[in-house]
């Protein structure tokens, strides 16, 4: 069987065929870290995780997230905070990972920083110069859009018609108003890193160009993100990773996520009307706003609403309730497979509503059967199916107990994950850990003696 996925370059869905087979190398574009996750932030981050783990399946999978640490929203936070950038980004960066941890988002293989990735960004644009896809003008460098013939093909754009609409003020520096910025100079009082343009910092878009190259090569297979970003972004991705590197495919599928809106309002910032992870987890089980975001296609829009989360509230009392009186043996639970029809649905171009009707269809057999072995083995397909979803993640009669509400071995053995994790370094991890834990209301305290866990 084939997977498919809806790539928007070609505008159609089509089969998926990693370059080199065996390997998967994925990117999604990761926060700007200023200020907490609202929930239209998650949906891409819920999303891919799941596409990453149905793909984890098949495949070796390299995924990367990155972390925008060096912005001008991240300056202005920190000069109305009063603070130093990093007070900022490492707080956020932090509140992202712990948030997302607790929607049950995978930690990425890779979570590359842009701050650390800045001599990287400076040899592209230096290779860009030399190639004549860019030029300095007053300090800046900038791309030069009329050097790459197939601007405009990501989001469908015809430079000349955009250059007929452009707003008539354009920065004097610009040779023509789509140019945009590689590198921008910075006064003393703004992050800033020598390059031999002067002391400056990137523009956004070499940021994703220059981590995508370095962790994952020249080509990859996968370059995920939110609608939002086909323009300005990815097309700018799209231009300088493609002149850099000769000609040579950037990224063989673009996917992109729907909006989420509230009231039918796109959910942002700016119109005030959001609602963040951190405050909605208080008091909603992690798995419900996951499934909650997972229950329309991911490129459709989405509306979020009270009823949104009651409905996936619902839908897993219906889950827990089928698989609650049932004692799956340890040895059938481990052994279990997804069942075919969940992965179809997720390979073909990860229809999660499919998937769920799927399961759903499972629970009214396990319902109507009386056969006890078969019982047993529909729970644990169910429960596989769970697992790949990342539902289901409790025992049933927690869930109901408290709906979150964690034994005490499921805690320690947590926390001796987490403690594992600390040991390798690996503190995404521990902090995806400890937001499991968070999220089911045990909190936890490091310790002289080891790690102590209490509830509330
Ligand atoms: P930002 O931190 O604003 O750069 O956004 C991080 C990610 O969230 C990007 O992939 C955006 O496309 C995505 N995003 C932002 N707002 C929404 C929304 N309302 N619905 C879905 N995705 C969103
Ligand atoms: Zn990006």
């Amino acid at each position: 069987m084939t997977i498919y996925l809806h790539d928007t370059l070609k505008g159609e869905k089509i089969p998926f065929e990693p370059l080199t087979p065996g390997r998967v190398t994925m990117y999604l574009c990761g926060p700007t870290v200023y200020n907490y996750a609202h929930i239209g932030n998650a949906r891409p981050a819920v999303v891919f995780d799941l596409l990453a783990r149905v793909l984890r399946r098949r495949y070796h999978v390299t995924f990367a997230r990155n972390i925008t640490d060096v912005d001008d929203k991240i300056n202005a936070a920190a000069a109305a905070a009063g603070k130093p950038i990093e007070a900022i980004t490492e707080r956020f960066i932090r509140a992202y990972n712990e948030d997302m941890g607790a929607l049950g988002v995978r930690a990425p293989d890779v979570e590359p920083r842009a701050t650390r990735h800045v001599d990287d960004m400076i040899a592209m644009i230096e290779i860009l110069l030399d190639s004549g896809h860019a030029y300095v003008a007053e300090a800046h460098v900038l791309f030069d859009v009329s050097a790459y013939k197939d601007y405009g093909q990501l989001s469908r754009r015809d430079l000349r018609e955009m250059m007929a609409g452009a707003r008539v003020e354009v920065a004097p520096y610009k040779r023509a108003a789509h140019d945009f910025v590689l590198w921008k100079p910075s006064t003393p009082d703004l992050p800033g890193w020598e390059s031999p343009w002067g002391r400056g910092r990137p523009g956004w878009h070499i940021e994703c160009s220059a981590m995508a190259e370095k962790h994952l090569g020249r080509t990859i297979d996968i370059h995920a993100g939110g609608q939002d970003l086909v323009f300005p972004h990815h097309e700018n991705e799209l231009a300088q990773s493609t002149c850099a590197h000769k000609g040579a495919v950037f990224a063989r599928y673009w996917l992109h996520n729907g909006f989420l809106s509230i009231d039918d309002t796109k959910m942002s910032k700016s119109l005030g009307n959001v609602v963040l992870v951190r405050d909605l987890v208080k008091t909603v089980p992690g798995e419900v706003i996951r499934l909650a975001l997972l229950g329309a296609h991911y490129r459709q829009p989405l509306d979020w609403s009270d009823e949104t989360l009651e409905s996936a509230r619902r839908m897993l009392d219906r889950l827990y309730g089928a698989i609650r009186a049932i004692e799956v043996p340890p040895d059938l639970r481990r052994r279990a497979e997804v069942p075919d029809a969940v992965i179809a649905a997720l390979e073909d171009d990860l229809n999660t509503p499919k998937a769920m009707a799927e399961i759903f269809s499972l629970t009214r057999e396990l319902n109507r059967s009386s056969d006890p072995i078969q019982k047993q083995k529909l729970a644990a397909s169910i429960l596989a199916a769970g697992d790949l979803v990342g539902i289901l993640q409790i025992d049933a009669e927690e869930w109901f107990a408290g709906e979150g509400a964690m034994l005490p071995d499921e805690v320690e053995s947590l926390i001796e994950q987490r403690n594992a994790a600390r040991a390798a370094r690996d503190f995404a991890k521990a902090d995806q850990l400890r937001a499991q834990l968070a999220a089911s209301g045990i909190s936890i305290e490091d310790g002289p003696d080891g790690t102590r866990w209490r509830r509330g």
